[in-house]
């Protein structure tokens, strides 16, 4: 008897969401996965980078979803914590700790056709054990002119005190002409947060911010963006908080809680993200999944209207190589997917591909003996609480700066004596800080501390630069036009645009691994129409912890 070759599916990139189909297709059906990566990194932008025993994210990566098919799925893989985490004690950190833990694993060994082992055991201690989600508290706050303003801006009246009096009332003016006298074109971001907060706060708390990450005016910004990033934000309740307070027997008290009301909790992984994708990834190849690192998907070739073959370029030989699939998952920028498919899609679709634009990444670690941060009023403070915050000032080119000791102690190797952070910068891939070299931007960094009042360069101990490429695709350029690329990657049945890049959306993980869930869902289902899975995230959105 002939055994039948089982299916191959492709997937292009090994990020959150070409890791999820793996793993899903390993756990659901008899195709089996191919990853090809192009870095030698897992985990895409969810990747956690090790420096001299330090462990540096591409910006902070809460895990939090309104799914709860994507929180299970990740608690199944990491458990949460039963017990506390090295810092709990003294930071009096307030966790809700597991008791038990369902850990789901794939089992290539099994005979019975069970692809998933299932396994019951008590919560893991993060002190003895590695496979541990915590949980976190989050605290997130704008620093601006040496003052600290609670993220999502809200206007207590400590907040109006650390604008200045005669600022705030100016803010206020500038308010009331906003709604007396609304610009009728919201099109653009601009008139979006002037109609909302007035030309004067916008001014200050979000014009530079928002430029400054996506290094285009805001009036050439589509305003679908912002609307997502506000949604819930309106200065007409902040004021009535703000009175209420005021008649409040303990004024300064109700202003503090109603700014750390702010705190919420999010999970995160003992080491990192890329724990979990490490983890997925293990498990992939346990199963008999491949994954390819150093191997950049360079063409497409379709074949009466399917996905028939890709051609991998093998970074270290610079071999190339074609081969045969039966689906194939791309998360690579479909910018690129448009421009290496053969034959070519017709030429609208590659108009709207090449006029797609991106904003690129890179990241100053820094390790130092303490933090010296100069809020006004306040004596120097060697460290804060947050995870990260937001640095408005425009004379600095710095956006944010992530405090990894509060994401997790065991990202640090000496979390006592050490703090490590990371100063993210928005950039250009090409421009002049993306192609400044390593010692020069660490030197810029710590200019830039000093210049704000968060550190003295004298504490610093070491540090690294990160660069990642299309961190950001960008609601500009031809991005009006996504409606005809997605009708042509719908209309090749068994190619499955997935993730961030891959379908040119401001996903979080969940997203992007909801949509590779999703196809995998078509193809147990026996369907051709992925339509759905472009209507993830644009109902499901949160997206105050990024950006
Ligand atoms: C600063 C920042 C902060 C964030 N914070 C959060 C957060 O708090 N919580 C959260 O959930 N999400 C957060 N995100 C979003 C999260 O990083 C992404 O949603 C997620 O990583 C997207 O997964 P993906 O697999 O779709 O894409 P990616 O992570 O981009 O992975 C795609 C992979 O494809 C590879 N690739 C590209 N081209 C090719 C090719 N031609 N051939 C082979 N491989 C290729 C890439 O190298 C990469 O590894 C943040 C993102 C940023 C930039």
């Amino acid at each position: 008897m002939t055994r039948v070759a089982p299916k191959v599916a492709i997937i292009a990139g090994a990020g959150p969401a070409g890791l999820t189909a793996a793993w899903e297709l390993l756990a659901r059906t008899d195709i089996r996965p191919i990853v090809f990566e192009r870095t030698q990194a897992i985990g895409g932008i969810a990747q956690t980078y090790e420096h001299h025993g330090n462990r540096i994210d591409i910006g902070g990566h809460r895990f939090f979803s309104k799914s709860e098919r994507v929180m299970q799925w990740w608690f199944s893989k990491l458990p949460r914590q039963g017990a506390p985490a090295a810092d709990s004690a003294w930071r009096s950190l307030d966790v809700e700790y597991a008791t038990d833990a369902l850990v789901r694993t794939l089992a290539p060994e099994a005979v019975d056709g069970t692809r998933v082992r299932e396994e019951r055991r008590s919560a893991p201690d993060p002190e003895r054990e590695e496979q541990v989600m915590l949980q976190r508290p989050r605290l997130s706050r704008i620093y601006f002119g040496r003052a600290f303003f609670p993220y999502p801006l809200s206007i207590t009246l400590l907040v109006a005190w650390r604008l200045g009096l005669v600022n705030t009332a100016l803010i206020t003016l500038s308010y009331l002409k906003a709604q007396l006298f609304p610009r009728r074109d919201e099109t653009f971001l601009d008139a979006f947060f002037i109609n909302r907060f007035g030309k004067r706060l916008y001014e200050t708390f979000f014009k530079d911010y928002t430029e400054k990450v996506w290094g285009v005016p805001c009036s050439e910004i589509r305003a679908d963006w912002g609307a997502q990033r506000i949604k819930g934000l309106s200065l007409m309740r902040a004021v009535s908080h703000a009175v209420r307070d005021l008649l409040s027997t303990d004024f300064r008290k109700q202003q503090e809680a109603r700014e750390t009301s702010l705190i919420t909790r999010f999970f995160y992984p003992k080491r990192g993200p890329g724990q979990m994708w490490e983890t997925v990834a293990q498990q992939v190849r346990e199963a008999g999944g491949q994954i390819q690192l150093g191997a950049r998907v360079v063409g497409v070739r379709l074949t009466e209207g399917r996905v028939s073959h890709v051609t991998v370029l093998d970074e270290t030989s610079g071999r190339r190589e074609e081969v045969r699939c039966d689906y194939f998952f791309s998360t690579m920028p479909i910018r690129e997917l448009v421009t290496m498919t053969t034959p070519a899609p017709p030429a609208p679709v590659r108009e709207v591909a090449l006029g797609l634009k991106y904003r690129d990444f890179l990241t100053v670690g820094l390790l130092l003996r303490k933090l010296h941060v100069l809020e006004k009023g306040r004596p120097p403070q060697a460290r804060v609480d947050d995870n990260w915050i937001y640095v408005q000032d425009r004379e600095v080119k710095v956006g944010r700066i992530q405090v990894f000791n509060n994401w997790s102690p065991y990202l640090v190797a000496d979390p006592e004596h050490t703090v490590w952070i990371g100063l993210e910068y928005f950039v250009d891939e090409n421009d002049a800080l993306w192609a400044a070299d390593d010692a020069a931007l660490r030197a810029l960094a710590v200019r830039e501390l000093e210049q704000i009042g968060f550190a003295l360069g004298a504490d610093v101990l070491d540090g690294c630069v990160l660069r990642m490429p299309k961190a950001y695709p960008a609601y500009v350029g031809t991005h009006v036009r996504m409606h005809e690329l997605r009708a042509w990657v719908t209309s090749v049945p068994n190619l499955y645009c997935v993730g961030r890049n891959g379908m040119h959306r401001y996903n979080n993980q969940d997203h992007s691994m909801l949509t590779a869930m999703m196809a995998v869902d078509q193809i147990v289902a026996g369907q051709d129409d992925d339509s759905a899975l472009w209507d993830v995230n644009l109902e499901m959105v949160y997206h105050e912890g990024e950006g």
